[in-house]
């Protein structure tokens, strides 16, 4: 056996292991965190009209360039009603904010800078008017037919803004992964149910539900499963059948009866690693089955599960669903750690505010990977490479959020 991979390595292996989804048609308001698989063009200029800014009145600027302060008001132009226009350059029209600019105004006083009484307005003399004052003008932010969102951008609240803008009540993108979280072992206890004093409480699989959730993947069902060769082979079938990702917790290191590594392999999933050089979370296993789909087996003890997800888990979905790999995030130590194990080091942090080294990641160590307790108040990890080292405060380290 050669080398274990590092924790790059094993995150490139998952990237060239997982194939984008197919594509679906989903409609707008079930496309937050989808990733375009097919470019969006502007469908108008935008703004498309000369779009009014501020609520107030709307006038010909060469009439108060001219001298002119007081202007009859000879209608009002509300929003979404078709453009009126300016009959008289002494006139002016009431606008509010989101209306088109009528005709024959040029620009917009804002009811700060005016009182309307019997009739007429009276500008104040300070009133800032110029051409196109509060005016956002067609065609200044895109042009019809610009291309706006090409393929593969990530749909965020800009981009869905701006989808909407285009006028598309659907788009075309990769379809969102089917996920099952899988525990095993036998000494697990669901919330809620009684529990022995050697007993362990079952709570990787909120862990992990909640870190896919907070990165928008929400499709995700949950098994318990008992450490029982049989059982699992049975169940890891109908699973793979169903699921574009398989994510186990547990059974997959050296103990007697960590049964997944053989379990999957009966199965047919074909094992792509099996450990990683890191702490913690060495045993990871990582394998894709004949149907394509893709299987972590993540060790059990919560620390190493909940890394293991961040670390080849998200990039695995991100893959799945077409996206850009996310760039790393440098974060500098908040203070020195040393490091002797010759593995990369996922190390929990706080991130904190330093008065010379701006943000920061203070070093927050558990008590071995079994300690989540520890974890409470910190946002994430950071990547040490393998020890022994000496890493100085303000190291820039790849930091990993929750
Ligand atoms: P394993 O990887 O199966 O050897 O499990 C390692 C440690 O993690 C054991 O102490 C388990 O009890 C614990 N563990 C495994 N799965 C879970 C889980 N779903 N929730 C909480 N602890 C777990
Ligand atoms: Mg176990």
């Amino acid at each position: 056996m050669g080398p274990l991979p590092t924790p790059a390595e094993a995150e490139a292996l998952v990237r060239e292991r997982i194939k984008a989804l197919p594509v679906e048609s989903r409609p707008l308001a079930s496309l937050a965190g989808a990733v375009l698989a097919k470019a969006v063009r502007a469908e108008r200029d935008q703004p498309p009209f000369d779009r009014v800014t501020m609520d107030g009145v709307a006038i010909w600027s060469a009439s108060w360039l001219e001298g002119r302060r007081r202007f009859v008001v000879a209608g009002t132009q509300a929003a979404g009603r078709p453009p009126l226009s300016l009959e008289s350059p002494d006139a002016c029209l009431e606008v509010m904010t989101g209306a088109v600019l009528p005709a024959g105004c040029d620009c917009v006083v804002p009811v700060e800078k005016l009182r309307i009484a019997d009739g007429t307005a009276d500008i104040d003399e300070n009133a800032a008017v110029e051409p196109f004052a509060n005016v956002h003008t067609r065609g200044l932010d895109c042009r019809e037919g610009d291309m706006l969102l090409p393929h593969g951008t990530r749909l965020g609240a800009p981009e869905l803004a701006v989808l909407a803008s285009a006028g598309l009540p659907r788009a075309s993108v990769h379809a969102d992964p089917r996920i099952i979280i899988v525990t095993t072992g036998d000494e697990l206890v669901e919330p809620g149910e009684p529990i022995e004093g050697w007993q362990i409480r079952r709570s990787n699989s909120c862990a992990l539900r909640g870190a896919l959730a907070l990165r928008g993947f929400l499709r995700v069902a949950d098994d318990h499963l008992p450490d029982d060769p049989q059982v699992l082979r049975d169940r890891l079938a109908v699973h793979l059948d169903t699921h574009d990702f398989v994510v186990l917790s547990g059974g997959v290191s050296m103990g007697r009866f960590d049964y997944v590594p053989q379990a999957l392999r009966d199965v047919g999933v074909e094992e792509v690693f099996h450990k990683v050089a890191q702490r913690p979370g060495k045993p990871m296993w990582f394998g894709v089955s004949r149907g394509g789909q893709a299987v972590f087996g993540l060790p059990g003890n919560p620390v190493s599960a909940l890394v293991c997800l961040v670390r080849y888990v998200v990039p695995g979905l991100l893959a799945a669903i077409g996206a850009h790999p996310a760039p790393a995030e440098p974060m500098p130590l908040g203070a020195p750690y040393r490091l002797q194990p010759p593995l990369s080091l996922f190390l929990p942090v706080q991130l904190e505010r330093s008065p010379t080294l701006g943000l920061v990641a203070m070093p927050k160590p558990t008590r071995g990977s079994g300690d989540f307790i520890s974890l409470l108040g910190t946002d994430g990890f950071v990547e040490l490479p393998p020890g022994p080292a000496d890493y100085p405060s303000g190291y820039l380290a790849d930091f990993h959020r929750w």
